[in-house]
């Protein structure tokens, strides 16, 4: 079944058999019982009742509003949407201040929108928006702040309300990565003015394609229930600027199921986790991003951050050792959403003030975990790993004395089109 590697000859890069014959991967999507979802489904069909407020989408607020602890839950088709919606129901305009080191969708929101993303870097530790950074950027131009729970690690929020409150500014989040977790033992979802989640297929929990906008604002929840019917207060009335943002009955029969089994989905993603960490140990450069054990968490992102200097293999080197072994460890939001076209061509002097931005998105790599592997699987990773960071020199100069072609000869089969996200 699977081959336990000694030493780095056994390595798929350097021409061994690659450890897995499945390909592992970050994100794949849970499923919820199967009967359940037909039922739902079946229900639907019988009502030909598939989208415009009908009774799935609703009961699936009132259940999330409940689990989130939030006031209000409009649900999105998905979850940029739910960024854009928020962010115009907030009134935004002018600059907004936001990590780089975050999802591009969470930038393309704003800009989509002719808000000006301003990027804040982030607080080494933790990876989220440092609040001294950010209030150091504010203008007469800012309106608001954009904070992002990255991995389901939660913001300094106490630290943003202050500065949003010194400054008169708006303060949301994109808790895309979030739910389920907490901050200071109270569920996100409430936070700030707004807080935005994403259910798309790859997140903990999902509706296929999907968002939500809570808040306990219900001038801001109505706000975005108007716009996302085409601004409809009636048959034939139209009162504000508005689009399609509604969610099917498909997916809200999906996001009902799944909600039941979400902490089962959870408990599986904690004992992957948990399985890493044990089987990584102390490995000198590779650092597992840990969770406070003091909240709630998903444990969906299982991080590792990858020191170079300390390895002695780059965290590319190093991904596409893995890649090889068909598994498919990925980085992420690399390399930082200011260095991408749209951002790093309108204000390239972002760059020079990100220092721990650049160096987040050098060190991430995201590894398979929760319905992706086995904790056979997690443990065989491991061994992989640490085979690799103790004999790290050796296979650095195996990859880079690979002739001309240099470590690239072995990434070439440019690993397949991953699904997406
Ligand atoms: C997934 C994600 C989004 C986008 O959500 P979609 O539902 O795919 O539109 C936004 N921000 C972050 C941080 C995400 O991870």
């Amino acid at each position: 079944m699977t081959t336990q590697k000694s030493t780095i000859a056994d390595l798929a890069i350097l021409g061994g058999r690659p450890a897995f014959s499945d390909q592992l991967y970050v994100n794949r999507p849970n499923t919820p019982d199967r009967k359940a979802f037909l039922d739902r489904v079946e229900g639907m069909l019988d009502r030909r009742w598939f989208t415009n407020k009908g009774p799935l989408v609703v009961e699936l607020e009132e259940e999330l509003a409940r689990y989130l602890a939030v006031e209000h839950c409009v649900l999105t088709c998905n979850g940029t949407v739910a960024l854009d919606l928020a962010s115009r129901a907030l009134g935004l305009k002018g600059e907004v201040i936001v990590p780089s080191f975050t999802f591009v969708a969470t930038a393309h929101a704003l800009l989509w929108q002719g808000i000006q993303p301003v990027f804040c870097d982030i607080d080494p530790q933790s990876w989220n928006i440092d609040p001294v950074a950010c209030e150091s950027l504010i203008t007469e131009r800012t309106t608001g702040i954009l904070g992002v729970h990255l991995w389901g690690r939660p913001c300094d929020n106490r630290s943003l309300v202050e500065i949003a409150a010194r400054h008169d500014l708006r303060l949301f989040f994109d808790a895309a990565h979030a739910f389920g977790c907490t901050y200071q033992g109270s569920m996100i979802g409430g936070g700030g003015d707004a807080e935005v989640f994403s259910f798309h297929a790859t997140k903990v929990f999902h509706t296929l394609e999907g968002g939500a906008v809570t808040t306990n604002d219900p001038e801001v929840a109505d706000r975005v229930r108007l716009m996302r019917n085409f601004g409809f207060t009636g048959y034939d009335e139209v009162a504000v600027l508005g689009t399609n943002a509604k969610m099917s009955e498909a997916s809200a029969a999906m996001g009902l199921s799944n909600l039941e089994c979400i902490e089962q989905f959870i408990a599986t993603n904690r004992g992957t986790f948990e399985a890493y960490l044990e089987g990584l140990g102390q490995t000198r450069g590779l650092e597992l991003l840990r969770y406070d054990e003091g909240e709630r968490h998903n444990y969906q992102y299982v991080v590792l951050d990858v020191a170079e200097d300390r390895l002695g293999l780059s965290r590319d080197q190093l991904m596409h050792v893995l890649q090889a072994e068909n598994v498919l460890a990925r980085r992420y939001f690399y390399p930082g959403c200011h260095r991408m076209a749209p951002y790093a061509s309108r204000w390239p002097e972002a760059d020079g003030s990100l220092p721990h931005t650049n160096r987040a998105a050098r060190g991430a790599l995201v590894l398979p975990a929760g319905a992706g592997v086995t904790l056979e699987q997690v443990r065989e990773i491991c061994g992989i790993l640490r085979l690799v960071a103790d004999q790290a020199a050796q296979v650095r100069s195996a990859l880079e004395s690979d002739g001309s072609e240099g470590s690239h000869a072995v990434i070439a089969p440019a690993r397949r089109v991953l699904p997406s996200q």
